[in-house]
């Protein structure tokens, strides 16, 4: 059985990475809105993959015994001065993740939880994924500058990954 307090700090994170999928999806219908269809999809698959990360904790909570709580959602942030601005937001949201991830990790340590580490290994690898990926499009970002055609470029081949 997980504990009280391990449970409590599970739930939570189920429900940040269902925020994330949110929030992931209002950057998506911004760049939508802006008419850069690659960054629209490249947020759009981002959404689906935290939405991905939430259902792995959902199952793992069942899995143990059960006692998922799934309360209200935030609603995310929708507007957005330029891409360069979203990138970095989500880039910093990433940061926040991991800073859960790794507390969450800390507290089943402490409570000796060893399935609960275990499963975590997964996400804390992930993280090291999330936050280069949405590095390199900032720094891609950067490069652009204000060049509306490097901006271009960087949506196209956002556009082109997607494909893959
Ligand atoms: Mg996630």
């Amino acid at each position: 059985m997980i504990s009280t307090t391990l449970l409590k700090a599970l739930n939570d994170q189920i429900n940040f990475e269902f925020a994330s999928a949110y929030a992931y999806l209002a950057m998506s219908a911004y760049f939508e809105d802006e008419n850069l269809p690659g960054f629209a999809q490249w947020m759009r698959a981002q959404a689906k993959e935290e939405v991905e990360h939430a259902m792995r904790l959902y199952d793992f909570v069942n899995d143990r015994g059960g006692g998922v709580k799934l309360p209200a959602i935030a609603e995310p942030k929708s507007s957005y001065d330029s891409p360069i601005e979203v990138v970095a937001g989500a880039l910093e949201h990433e940061k926040k993740v991991t800073k859960s991830i790794h507390d969450l990790y800390a507290l089943a340590v402490k409570e000796n939880d060893y399935a609960t580490q275990t499963h975590l290994h997964w996400f804390i690898d992930e993280q090291v994924e999330e936050e280069k990926t949405m590095g390199d499009v900032l720094a891609r970002l950067q490069l652009a500058g204000n060049n509306t055609s490097a901006l271009i470029m960087v949506d196209q081949h956002l556009s082109a990954r997607a494909a893959e």
